[in-house]
């Protein structure tokens, strides 16, 4: 049975380029970058290098990239260290939205217990928010704004320049979790007025394990890792070489491709939500327009989103009822919840995250697929026997 996989949300698969990239440094170069000898400075150029094309591709010096090991610890740090230094001046508020990735979160979370205050701007129901809403938001002592760029379960891709310059007027520092975003959509530091930026190569076809932390010049960044003097002091630990060839590799690859993939994908998700929409009672999770090219996320009333993907996955079709990181727990998806779903329906959601790799024919699998298993698992559903029978009102 083929494959059919719509999870590159979640991970994608390396691009034959990014390995290209990376080989090198597991076969043949593998000195340490801090080694004055010879073999540790060749090194050191390649992570040079890595860096320049990297700030290239997000508008940006090199000084200002830091190398971290994904996404998640470069949202740590950014919002630990914006915190901190916040809570110097006595700042200690932070604003950001209901519905960010567990990376920032429970980052969040975590300050709250030790005296910050975090303010959760509630997202609409297509799951967006405004720049106003951030404005209203902002006081004389806010540290921080965190706004994520794209959300990865629902897709929708926030105003983000437009926060960054409410941020900016307000003398507030603006962080924004791009995982999603960075290698997809055009994403310019400088023109959308970010001061701090974190990406993951495996979300854009590199490896996973590395990613990097955009600084602006003059934001200060504090360490959390101590060791080394490696990232200019910021972060120690020996660099994970391979993995950032890779990342520069796959990031110059994606951008190169920006428009072409971005348009092939948004006719493949435009496919698709087509075609999942036929099933009755189904609904498309956030916003229409301001989505990601490679995003589709529907519930399906009666039915159980856990169920639906273990059908799915017996014809070879991988998708997510949401985000990997909540799989395993029974909860709903807490962005489902963030738009303002009920229960029973977040219950029933399917997330299809597509990537350039992807097919018409994969698509059109999927429609013809994804009905036929809505459909059995309605048939033997308690919940839609009772709303067949108007015991219940259908929610959609
Ligand atoms: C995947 C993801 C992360 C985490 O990145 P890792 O590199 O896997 O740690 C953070 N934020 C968003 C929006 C993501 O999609």
């Amino acid at each position: 049975m083929k494959t059919v996989y719509v999870d590159n949300a979640a991970t994608t698969a390396m691009s034959d380029k990014a390995i290209e990239a990376m080989t090198p440094f597991l076969k043949g170069v593998y000195g340490n970058p801090s080694s004055l000898h010879t073999v540790g400075q060749v090194a050191k150029e390649h992570l040079e290098d890595a860096r320049e094309r990297i700030a290239k591709c997000l508008n940006c010096e090199p000084r200002e990239i830091f190398f971290t090991s994904g996404g998640s610890e470069a949202d740590n740090q950014a919002i630990r260290s914006a915190a901190q230094n916040g809570a110097r001046k006595g700042k200690k508020h932070i604003v950001t939205t209901a519905f960010e990735h567990h990376a920032v979160l429970h980052t969040l979370k975590k300050l709250e217990k030790e005296g910050y205050e975090v303010t959760y701007l509630p997202v609409d129901k297509d799951g967006l928010i405004t720049a106003e809403e951030v404005a209203a938001a902002i006081r004389p002592d806010t540290a921080l704004v965190t706004v994520m760029f794209a959300n990865n379960e629902v897709g929708t891709v926030l105003p983000i320049a437009e926060i960054g310059a409410v941020c900016r007027k307000k003398g507030v520092v603006f962080h924004t979790d791009a995982v999603q975003a960075v290698g997809h959509i055009p994403v310019d530091v400088k023109a959308q007025n970010i001061d701090m930026l974190s990406l993951s190569a495996h979300k854009f076809h590199g490896a996973k394990g590395v990613g990097a932390l955009y600084v602006k010049r003059g934001i200060p960044l504090n360490t959390f890792i101590d060791g080394g003097a490696q990232e200019r002091n910021k972060r120690a630990g020996t660099e994970n070489l391979a993995g950032i060839a890779s990342m520069a590799a796959a990031l110059e690859e994606a951008c190169a491709n920006m428009s072409v993939n971005c348009k092939k994908l948004a006719a493949l998700r435009d496919r698709l939500i087509e075609g999942l929409l036929k099933v009755p009672h189904s609904k498309l999770n956030g916003d229409r327009a301001k989505r990601l090219p490679s995003n589709v996320n529907v519930c399906f009333e009666g039915i159980e989103g856990e169920s639906l993907l273990l059908l799915l996955d017996a014809k070879g079709i991988c998708a997510s009822s949401g985000s990997a990181c909540t799989s395993g727990s029974l909860d709903p998806s807490h962005v489902l919840l963030a738009l303002g779903l009920p229960h029973e329906i977040a219950h029933g959601s399917l997330r299809l995250s597509l990537s350039e790799y992807n097919t018409a024919e994969e698509v059109e699998y999927i429609i013809e697929e994804v009905p036929k298993v809505v459909e059995y698992l309605r048939n033997i559903s308690p919940v839609w026997e009772e709303l067949e029978k108007g015991l219940k009102p259908h929610l959609i």
